[in-house]
């Protein structure tokens, strides 16, 4: 009676399925639960006699394993199933797909490169945070200049008051690049160090904390300032147009000696005059001048064999020259409405 019993059941456990987890569940608490129907032949099985106790006991065993093994195979499947069909929403549709733009710096600043890398140049870097030596020192700046104050400059950590040239900072150009390379290497070289820089600047419409530079320089020998004046004048062209005219104004770099600024003339009113130039036809760009041979000394090369020129121009001050964006902020305002004005020229 007992024996049929359990056969039964064991046909019955076999042939088990369920829908879903929740099923599953009460599969578990209708045969293995301490209420359940395996559980309940236990009281039958005191009333046997003793010589069938142990087939019977055996058989209840092979119930309780097989029920065991069948619900926890059903409840695996059903799990996998179900979390497969939580992570992936196939009805959900893949458009519109959402893509970003070049960041208008990176597309002024990839089209500088891009010119320079024409004529020979090659990509440098270093240091966003370095030391006053590289910054300073190495480039001429005398003990004193203004660039060297904490108003101008964001300085880290004063590491020893009394050599100042130990000093870390957050670089205020990209020229500490240059005497990185310098140090490291033998003329002749023609390199491009574009970066961020930073200035201890009130924020606004005109100037910011940080901007971009890109500055180069070239050592050789018998370097002279008509190869500067040519490569800026193809570099003015290639940027602004065929018509662009260059001019040089004399200037002051402590890294430079002759120093120059340049203007091209106004790409919006050619030249004429107008609001955007102040009616000088002129637009200033960016500075230059021959390496000064103070520079070249401090950097291990010897100024007597070689000469250099070098330039250095604001990214934000071209893209502004031909994008016309009115204020500064708007470059790292992250502002999705001014950036995609910039899809096209990508
Ligand atoms: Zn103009």
């Amino acid at each position: 009676m007992l024996l049929e019993k359990i056969e039964s059941l064991l046909n019955e456990v076999s042939s088990l399925s369920a829908k879903n987890t929740d099923e599953v569940e009460q599969l578990r608490l209708k045969y293995l639960s301490k209420k359940g129907e395996i559980n309940a032949l236990m009281s039958d099985f005191r009333d046997i006699a003793a010589e069938q106790k142990k087939t019977i006991g055996v058989k209840i065993n092979e119930l309780k394993q097989t029920a065991t093994e069948k619900i926890n195979s059903l409840r695996e499947q059903l799990t996998e199933t179900e979390s497969q069909s939580d992570d992936i929403d196939l009805t959900r549709t893949a458009y519109p797909i959402k893509l970003g733009t070049r960041h208008p710096l990176s597309i002024v600043k990839n089209e500088i490169i891009d010119i320079f890398q024409r004529m020979g140049f090659v990509l440098a870097d270093g240091p966003e945070i370095d030391d006053d030596k590289h910054v300073f020192t190495m480039l001429n700046f005398a003990a004193d200049h203004p660039a060297r104050d904490m108003q101008d400059t964001f300085f880290i950590e004063q590491s020893d008051p009394n050599d100042v040239t130990k000093n870390i900072l957050l670089r205020s150009h990209t020229s500490g690049d240059q005497s990185h390379f310098m140090e490291k290497h033998e003329p002749p070289f023609r390199i491009l160090c574009p970066g961020r820089v930073y200035r201890n600047e009130a924020i606004s419409a005109r100037a910011h904390c940080f901007f971009h530079q890109v500055e180069g320089l070239y050592v050789d020998k018998n370097v002279n300032f008509t190869d500067l004046k040519q490569v800026l004048l193809t570099f003015a062209r290639e940027m602004f147009g065929p018509d662009t005219k260059i001019r040089l104004r004399p200037s002051y770099f402590p890294f430079t000696e002759p120093s120059a600024e340049m203007d091209i003339s106004c790409h919006i009113c050619g030249g004429k005059g107008c609001g955007f130039c102040k009616h000088t036809g002129w637009v200033e760009i960016l500075g230059c001048g021959m390496v000064d041979p103070n520079v070249l000394e401090a950097c291990g090369i010897d100024s007597k064999v070689y000469s250099g020129y070098a330039f250095g121009m604001g990214v934000e001050r071209i893209t502004n020259l031909k994008y016309r964006v009115s204020d500064l902020r708007m470059f790292s305002e992250n502002d999705t409405r001014f950036l995609k004005e910039f899809e096209s020229a990508n």
